[in-house]
């Protein structure tokens, strides 16, 4: 199943068609995404019987996939390649920091750039289905509603400027887009292995597959529960492998003008521009 955000409203898509949630469910569901979370099980009852779209997909009304997560977390150096190329040592726990949640925006939103060291990461994003207390990794799928593309952009001068506090040079607005849609992972082959890249202005930058993961998602599940408790709705962006901007000879950098996609198979693909 594909959940989308349509201007606002929490919607199944299906094909080329969507179906509002509140109206198909006489506001059971929805329309807020945080409703569908919240209710995950009952809802997937309900939407196991929702076979035929309503109405046509109007991709430009996409949003954000999940509007107001409680928590955001997102993992650094969790690609052995990356954390090579970012000169830093792989942890023996994730190394957990927070996107604000207002740095989250939508698949197609514009990436407003400050300053010069404005740099990409595709991730692969996991939102939590279930409330989750010291989940074993074995448990840990049935934890997860579903995954979705994410950029973790990043202000390196901010992000390298307040010591190995990473969280305010990751938050600046529309630093995290999120889209186009949540995937459940009953859809994947193997939900463990997908590709996921990213290209700036057509120029593949990144380009690798989640197989690589150093704390897959189940570890991620089960490290982070093990410390706090996970509520429905919350967002993990896993980490970026290799190909960074910073990490280029001479580094690079995003600025006004240049447009961003990023993609995981099975997903799909965002675009932002930057302005
Ligand atoms: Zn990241």
């Amino acid at each position: 199943m594909k959940i989308a955000n349509s201007a606002g409203r929490a919607a199944i898509v299906i094909g080329e068609m969507t179906v509002d949630i509140a109206t198909a469910s006489d506001g059971c569901f929805g329309p807020d995404m945080m409703s569908v979370f919240d209710n995950w099980d009952e809802f997937c009852t309900f939407a196991a019987n929702i076979n035929e779209g309503t109405d046509a997909l109007d991709m430009s009304s996409l949003q954000r996939p999940v509007s107001a997560p409680r928590q955001v977390f997102a993992i650094g150096l969790n690609y052995r390649q990356h954390a090579e190329e970012a000169g830093m040592e792989v942890p023996e726990v994730p190394a957990t920091f927070t996107k604000f949640a207002s740095s989250l925006s939508g698949p197609f939103d514009d990436i407003p750039i400050v300053g010069t060291s404005v740099d990409w990461e595709v991730e692969l994003v996991a939102v939590v289905g279930r409330q989750a207390d010291n989940v074993s990794v074995e448990d840990a799928w049935s934890y997860i509603a579903g995954l979705t593309v994410g950029q973790d952009i990043s202000d390196r001068k901010l992000q390298m400027a307040a010591g190995r506090q990473f969280s305010l040079g990751k938050s600046r607005r529309g630093f995290g887009p999120m889209g186009p849609w949540i995937v459940t992972p009953d859809e994947f082959d193997n939900p463990d292995d997908l590709a996921l890249g990213c290209s700036i202005d057509g120029e593949v930058v990144q380009d690798a597959r989640s197989s690589d993961l150093i704390f897959d998602i189940p570890t991620l599940i089960a490290e982070l529960s093990s410390v706090l408790t996970l509520y429905p709705g919350d967002v993990i962006f896993t980490g970026t492998p290799s190909g960074v901007g910073m990490a280029h000879t001479p580094p690079r950098a995003l600025a006004p003008g240049i447009v961003i996609e990023t993609w995981v198979e099975g997903i799909g693909t965002m675009r932002n521009t930057c302005v």
